[in-house]
């Protein structure tokens, strides 16, 4: 019997369509949510303002709806390993759940909490996978073994039947005043800001902050707008509105991912042509493609730690500490690669197209070690997430599971094929705004046409020949 269960909340930041907590409220209606600051993670040194302001906007909506549901959500601060059995020991609760996650540093974290509440005689289940369509070790090739490659993955992962959405919890009943007050001796705060926290975040978010806000920027996308249609094509290019910018959202789990797949089999069933039917299909793709990452994860947590591919392990990089100091602050001469830059920097998030120019840019022309980029990419994205972020860059680095691994690209022709009228880069290189076009995309300004502009800080085809050389005699 459950009177009191607490409700553990990591990257799952929404009371709809949540696996974990609607098995919580089909057990007793009287569970109360937790959410833990971890400064294991928060002083990590790979934490974006943008990200931690996202998180607390979605933390702040996530407790009004506790409290329109008639329940309420606590906030802790400290290592959760303590924190979490302690609060649970002291509200005598019954049982303790949470969603799995595949991170390393979680699943360590996780397994030190279940031995706590081991030792306290607390009831916990821990075996909900939330926020993927299919939990690790379900999809899985002919000979049992995980996939290391995305197409065969894709192509067993699509076929199996999906879960619906999950009905919100309702009618929650809160703590007693007693109750809180014990929460609140064993440390339970009120809601930190970001800047409490130590981030400083004033530049908004490519997505609002919380499950309304995620809910709504799925429906403009595949019935307001019906971007979703045309994404096949849109997608790449980065001046459009073609994506759908739910990235952090899905980080977080402000949006379920069930709720997402329904609204993608919504949006297939009313295509009225092959054209809309390869768009949706080309968004859901996307969806799997970080659910691939996430099952490498955690089949593979090495993948964290360095290359995947061993010939890549002592690669020697140039790792000229100027020429990344030039890439982060977008000033390479590049005006591609520095129009992506400064939309990173300033919006804490960019297109797909230019984290693939930018990353190329970083590893084969800079000769630049990968991680340097990711770390880079983690201290300012909004959506950083290891999984996919780590995927992104092993396969720009051509040091991860891709089995076409050497993928070197032009930033010129890149911007002439995906920003074309150069109106990506004039809405963020300013600097460089009246000139020609032709010059913009080719990145061939005279210096007289530069001002403070820089010019470039290398030579494409010098640096590419420079990288297949080295790339050569390591052996790949
Ligand atoms: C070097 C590099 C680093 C990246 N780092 C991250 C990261 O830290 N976090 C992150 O969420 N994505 C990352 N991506 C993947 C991708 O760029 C973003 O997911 C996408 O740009 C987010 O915008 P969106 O929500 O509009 O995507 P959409 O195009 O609308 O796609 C829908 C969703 O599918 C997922 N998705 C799309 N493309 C990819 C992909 N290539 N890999 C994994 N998932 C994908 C995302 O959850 C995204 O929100 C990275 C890609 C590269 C090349």
């Amino acid at each position: 019997m459950v009177d009191l269960l607490l409700f553990w909340h990591r990257r799952d930041l929404r009371l709809g369509d949540n696996v974990g907590l609607a098995a919580a409220r089909d057990r007793t209606p009287q569970v109360v949510g937790v959410f833990c600051f971890d400064p294991g993670i928060l002083n990590n040194g790979d934490v974006a303002p943008a990200r931690v302001a996202y998180m607390i906007g979605c933390l702040e909506r996530l407790q009004d709806s506790y409290a329109q549901a008639g329940g309420q959500l606590l906030i802790l601060q400290g290592d959760p390993r303590a924190q979490i059995p302690a609060l649970a020991k002291a509200l005598a609760v019954d049982a303790i759940h949470w969603n799995r996650d595949v991170e390393p540093y979680s699943r360590q974290r996780d397994t030190a909490v279940v031995e706590a509440l081991k030792e306290a005689g607390i009831e916990f289940r821990t075996t909900f996978w939330d926020q993927l369509l299919h939990e690790p070790g379900d999809v899985r090739t002919g000979t049992g073994e995980p996939y290391t490659v995305y197409t065969p993955f894709w192509r067993n992962w699509a076929k199996r039947s999906k879960a619906a959405p999950l009905p919100t919890p309702e009618g929650l009943q809160p703590l007693s005043a007693q109750q809180v007050d014990i929460a609140k001796q064993v440390g339970c705060i009120a809601l930190p800001s970001a800047a409490d926290l130590g981030f400083v975040w004033e530049n908004g978010f490519p997505v609002e902050p919380g499950e309304q806000g995620a809910l709504e920027r799925l429906e403009e996308f595949c019935d307001g707008s019906h971007a979703i249609d045309g994404y096949d094509e849109q997608r790449n290019f980065p001046f459009v509105d073609g994506t759908s910018r739910l990235s952090a959202a899905l980080k977080f789990g402000a949006i379920g991912i069930r709720t997402v797949w329904a609204a993608t089999e919504a949006a297939y069933g009313q295509s009225r042509s092959d054209e809309t039917r390869s768009g949706v299909q080309t968004w859901q793709q996307e969806l799997a493609w970080r659910e691939f990452y996430q099952h490498v994860m955690y089949f593979f947590p090495e993948l964290a730690e360095g290359p995947y591919r061993a010939p890549l392990k002592d690669f020697p990089w140039v790792n000229d500490e100027e020429q990344f100091a030039a890439w982060c602050e977008g000033r390479t001469g590049y005006p591609i690669v520095d129009a992506a830059m400064r939309q990173l920097n300033e919006m804490g998030w960019m297109h797909n197209r230019c984290r693939m120019i930018v990353a190329s840019f970083l590893t084969k022309d800079l000769i630049v070690n990968w991680q340097w980029g990711e770390k880079y990419f983690m201290q300012r994205l909004v959506d950083g997430d290891l999984s996919s972020n780590n995927g992104g860059w092993q396969w720009s680095a051509s040091s991860g599971m891709d089995p076409k691994p050497l993928r070197i690209f032009n930033p010129a022709s890149q911007a002439q094929k995906f920003d074309a009228e150069a109106e990506y880069i004039r809405k963020w290189v300013p600097e460089l705004r009246s000139l020609d076009t032709e010059l913009l995309v080719t990145g061939k300004i005279a210096e007289r046409d530069r001002g403070d502009y820089p010019a470039p800080i290398v030579d494409h085809k010098i640096q590419q020949a420079l990288f297949k050389d080295k790339y050569k005699a390591q052996r790949v």
